[in-house]
């Protein structure tokens, strides 16, 4: 069975939707986006990403043309239309149709659902390798859909035997090209709190790490690498990821460590999977 999407009241095999090429996302570059997907048939953490995605189309002057009331059945209506028992759901919304190519008249938005590629198991097991970037992404807080940054290190990474960048200025880190960023030090959980696109999956683990750890929301500087026992990764795909190697640096020992292990089947229990 196809995928479906929503476009304009209509919904049809994404393969089928077509946007103008008028539209401000391809002629601008003015677009944002969100992505969430089903556990059991339910899209997780709703509420959340309903809310961000309001936020950053609030923050790009995009009036949202949908209530999240009427969104939801849409979003059932599509996962039946899958057959599948859970998807990935993709909001995307750009500056639309304007006679004057620059003002904001009739936003477009698309609704997507998507098959779920999950992350290979050998990257929980062996953790990952991230290369350095200065950078800071313009408008952090926005799920922007301008990536042309890690699009142009794409070959970079590979070369270097890695799977994504962290991003850092000044001395300061920041957030992967996708995905925010947490150290372990003793028995604190550090994260970044500015510079960022602040994660549902990353709420999601400072609430389930609450009880058992100090939490820290703080800028974090790159040398705080130094003292890390480990540092992990969190997205909606990616979940609880470990990161072994930054840069020259080696994590520790340069395995994946028992608070990663720990959280992320904290993440898998909250979720439902086993
Ligand atoms: C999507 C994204 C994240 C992770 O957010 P989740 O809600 O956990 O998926 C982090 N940083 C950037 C730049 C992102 O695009």
């Amino acid at each position: 069975m196809p995928y479906y999407g929503y476009f304009n009241g209509v919904i049809t095999p994404v393969d089928q939707i077509g946007v103008g090429v008028t539209d401000l996302g391809l002629l601008r570059g003015y677009g944002l986006f969100d992505y969430f997907l089903t556990y059991g048939g339910k899209p997780f953490q709703w509420d959340l990403y309903w809310a961000r995605f309001q936020r950053s189309a609030e923050r790009m002057n995009l009036p949202l043309p949908l209530t999240k009331e009427q969104t939801y059945p849409i979003l059932m209506d599509l996962l039946a239309r899958s057959g599948q028992p859970d998807v990935a759901f993709r909001f995307l919304m750009t500056g639309g149709y304007a006679p004057d190519s620059i003002s904001i008249v009739t936003p477009n938005l698309l609704i997507l659902s998507e098959p779920i590629h999950p992350t290979p198991d050998w990257q929980y097991e062996r953790g990952i390798r991230v290369i350095l970037d200065e950078y800071v992404r313009e408008m952090a807080e926005v799920k922007s859909t301008d990536y042309k940054r890690v699009m142009l290190l794409n070959s970079t990474i590979r070369e270097a035997g890695a799977q994504d960048v962290l991003y850092h200025k000044d001395g300061e880190i920041s957030e992967l090209s996708r995905s925010n960023i947490f150290l372990v030090i003793g028995n604190r959980l550090v994260t970044p709190n500015r510079n960022i696109l602040y994660g549902v999956t990353r709420r999601t683990i400072l609430d389930l790490a609450k009880a058992d750890f100090q939490l820290e929301k703080r800028p974090v500087l790159l040398s705080d690498l130094y003292e890390a026992n480990e540092v992990f990764t969190t997205s909606t795909n990616k979940k609880v990821l470990p990161i072994v190697h930054i840069g020259d640096l080696q994590i520790a020992d340069g395995q994946v460590g028992p608070v990663s292990k720990q959280l992320l089947a904290r993440f898998h229990a909250f979720t439902g999977k086993q």
